[in-house]
């Protein structure tokens, strides 16, 4: 079998792996390599799917404006930026992941969120404006979500081709249909992998790999395997390439697990889309403001906990838990105009009673009123509804209660939205420490092998929005430099 050398090894060819690559680079490996399973058309992994949004530490307004050179003044001057401090970032860290995620890579998150960011944008990272609520001409946004990659495809693949010209730029080698089929070494050192491509399987010899390679949200059998009863029927919002073999090798080759197995983050999304690589623009994330019902006409959850940002990646589980996987979310004319543009790609279906609705979507007409009826009349008259903040307009006397934003469903016409979840990434995977380094099951590092992004197990029951590439960028940085060291 053929065999080369290469001082550092990238594994996967998503933002994690990217941001890897250009770290070791940039610390002064003489030599890096990228392998990708993907073909080239469809390189990129997850974040080919995505928004990428940066969930980061900043101190206002005018940290973020130096994220956007070219915006005009009048339309900066509308934006609602108010600072987001290590303390609230922590803070929300541990609320949603019940309090199991790691301290000390918690702790390494927050503290690098706001020098990663900014080292993105020295290399050249365009940015531009996140996803936000237009209310009375002023700008809100999710708290600690204000911009994300551009490069002219928005996006994603806006960032993907961003840092692709940037690898590219330093030298660095993109092999794209390049399955990694096993690790060399032990669980004390790694010494090289072996590599499959369409013309031959060969090795790379090598002291230095950083694996990227995802998570297993897209192999129907390991969700069965982890994530429990009928998750291989789960659509998948991301890449169909990420399949998880690089963790259960790595995991054979003696390394320790981390995060939550039988979790994964799993948002609604339009049940019409397909079945994988669905993107972004199924998301259906405007249910904080209204009512969602299952197919029995009933609500099943508290629709107005927290901020969209703070249950998303929870509310889908909430949907898949429901008979037929299958729920609605119903907004009347006071809670339309809220959905802004997140709604432009699917078609609603209208109705001038709740009669009419029900009818329309399958569910018993006398049911969904009564539903209706009783949520209407929970709502607290006495208390302000306000979208720009949780506003503790609830309902009482009902299970679920809703906590906030509970708004009367009294103005025709209404628009229903069928929903099921879908699977974004799993939570499960390897452990790291703080400089990256993959543990063994003593908890001493394996030489030479390093981790970054979805493969890293690190979240726990639910996510706070934006939290995974935030994660990739610190971690890949840091394993990009160690990698380096390692290698030289
Ligand atoms: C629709 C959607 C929206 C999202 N929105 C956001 C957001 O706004 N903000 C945010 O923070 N996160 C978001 N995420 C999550 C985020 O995109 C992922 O967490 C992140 O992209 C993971 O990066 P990664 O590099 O670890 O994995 P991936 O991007 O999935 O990359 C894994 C790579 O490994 C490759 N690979 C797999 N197996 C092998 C193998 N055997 N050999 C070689 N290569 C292999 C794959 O082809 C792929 O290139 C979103 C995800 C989706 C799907």
């Amino acid at each position: 079998m053929r065999s080369e050398n290469i001082p550092v090894v990238v594994v996967g060819g998503g933002s994690a792996a990217f941001e890897a690559a250009v770290a070791a680079k940039q610390a002064g490996a003489p030599k890096v390599v990228m392998l990708e399973k993907a073909p080239e058309p469809e390189f990129g992994g997850n974040a080919r799917f995505s928004h990428t949004g940066f969930r980061w530490v900043f101190s206002g307004g005018d940290e973020v404006r130096q994220f956007l050179p070219d915006i005009d003044d009048e339309f900066f001057s509308k934006l609602n930026l108010p600072a987001y401090s290590s303390e609230m970032f922590q803070a929300d860290l541990q609320r949603v992941t019940q309090g199991r995620i790691s301290k000390e890579l918690s702790e390494t998150l927050v503290a690098q969120s706001n020098s990663a960011m900014h080292w993105m944008r020295d290399l050249g990272i365009k940015w531009e404006i996140d996803s936000n609520v237009v209310i009375d001409g002023r700008y809100y946004f999710e708290p600690g979500l204000v911009i994300h990659p551009t490069g002219g495809v928005g996006g994603g693949l806006g960032q993907l081709m961003q840092w692709r010209d940037i690898a590219s730029k330093m030298g660095i080698e993109l092999r794209y249909e390049s399955r990694l089929t096993a690790l060399l070494g032990n669980d004390q050192q790694i010494t090289g992998v072996r590599v499959s491509d369409p013309k031959e399987e060969y090795e790379i010899q090598t002291h230095s790999v950083i694996l990227c390679a995802g998570g297993f949200q897209a192999s129907a059998e390991m969700r069965a395997r982890y994530l429990g009863a009928n998750a291989d029927l789960m659509k998948v919002r991301g890449s169909k390439h990420d399949t998880g073999e690089v963790l259960m090798m790595t995991i054979a080759l003696g390394a320790k697990t981390a995060g939550h197995w039988q979790g994964a983050h799993a948002t609604p999304i339009d049940s019409t889309y397909p079945d994988v690589e669905i993107g972004s623009k199924a998301n259906r994330y405007g249910y904080p403001y209204s009512i969602t019902v299952n197919t029995l006409g009933q609500r099943f959850f508290d629709e107005g906990e927290a901020r969209h940002s703070y249950t998303y990646a929870k509310t889908g589980w909430a949907v898949l838990g429901q008979p037929g996987a299958l729920a609605y979310q119903i907004y009347d004319q006071t809670t339309i105009p809220l959905l802004g543009n997140r709604y432009e790609f699917s078609t609603p279906i209208e109705a001038n009673s709740i009669d009419e609705l029900a009818g329309k979507i399958g569910i018993e007409p006398t049911v969904l009123q009564h539903t209706v009826a009783e949520f209407n009349n929970a709502v607290r008259k006495d208390v302000a509804f306000d979208a720009t903040k949780l506003d503790g307009k609830c309902t009482e006397g009902i299970t679920p209660k809703k906590s906030n934003w509970a708004s009367p469903i009294d103005k025709p016409p209404y628009w229903a939205f069928s929903i099921t979840g879908g699977v974004t990434f799993t939570f499960g995977g390897l452990q790291i420490n703080t400089q990256a380094q993959v543990l063994n099951t003593s908890n001493n590092p394996i030489r030479g092998l390093f981790a970054s992004g979805d493969i890293v197990g690190l979240f726990f029951h639910n996510y706070p929005s934006c939290t995974g590439q935030t994660r990739n960028v610190v971690f890949s940085r840091l394993a990009g430099r160690n990698a380096a060291a390692q290698g030289l």
